[in-house]
């Protein structure tokens, strides 16, 4: 579904000195596939992600999806973006709206659903997570875990191929991870392709497909979760895992 090759970014600084935040990543990704992304602050993963669906334009190499190399410049952005959702460590939801508004804005607005077909939609996927009360209320009355789950939500209601999570339980406080994490595990069993940034490795072994360790901009290690979690090969991993087992 998702082939990258050779995946570079780099960053100009202001003082015109670059730092090279993505070093070569070659990796290829199947529909169905559940692949967690682990690894230290600031190696990268959130680069890594935002390349993927192009919110940054990667410096150089390609990200093939279904087979078109989206970052032609002749692709439409806007299009690729509705085909891969993406879900935030903060919610990113807009707190000037209700939260039936904040689902329905995008898929309106590009015309993909009339309003009425949009939030029937909505409902149905509100119900899903349990959270068809909230329709009409403003986000700033929520807690953490019901806003994730919201933004879920919205990410779900524009039918997207894939979903690609950054760290999205690291921003709630502990009892609402569970609830953030449960919906993400029924997404998964429904055969949702899912790539996911997070520090939750009881996640990574229970759902992952496959765990890539990234370090310093590339992928340097990649495995099954059992294998990975069991019998990590390089002494950075070793290393990681020792911290955040
Ligand atoms: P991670 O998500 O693994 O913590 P990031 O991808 O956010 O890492 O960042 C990797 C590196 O790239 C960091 O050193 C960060 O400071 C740098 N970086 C990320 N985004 C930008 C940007 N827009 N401009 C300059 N440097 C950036
Ligand atoms: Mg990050």
């Amino acid at each position: 579904m998702i082939t990258v090759k050779n995946l570079c970014k780099e960053f100009k600084n202001t003082d015109g000195t670059v730092t090279k935040v993505l070093k070569g990543i070659n990796y290829e990704i199947n529909k169905g596939e559940k692949i967690v992304i682990v690894g230290p602050s600031g190696s990268g993963k959130s680069t890594f992600l935002r390349c993927l669906n192009l919110m940054e334009r990667p410096t150089s190499g390609q990200v093939i999806f279904d087979g078109v190399d989206i970052t032609d410049r002749k692709v439409n952005i806007n299009e690729v973006r509705e085909r891969m959702g993406m879900v935030f460590q903060n919610f990113n939801l807009f707190n000037n709206l209700t939260v039936m508004q904040n689902i329905i804005l995008a898929p309106v607005k590009l015309g993909i659903m009339t309003e009425s077909e949009a939030k029937e939609k909505a409902k149905q996927l509100l119900e899903r997570v349990n959270l068809l009360d909230k329709a009409d209320v403003y986000p700033a009355s929520l807690s953490g875990g019901q806003k994730q789950r919201i933004a879920i939500v919205r990410s779900l209601c524009m039918n997207p191929e894939v979903i690609l999570f950054d760290e999205p339980t690291s921003a709630l406080d502990p009892e609402m991870v569970g609830e953030v994490l449960d919906v993400m595990k029924k997404l998964a069993d429904e055969g949702m392709t899912m790539v996911v940034v997070t520090h939750e490795m009881g996640f990574a072994k229970e759902v992952a497909t496959k765990v890539l360790f990234v370090d310093e901009g590339n992928i340097l290690e990649e495995n099954t979760p059992k294998e990975f979690f069991e019998n990590p090969q390089s002494k950075r991993l070793q290393d990681f895992l020792s911290k955040v087992l």
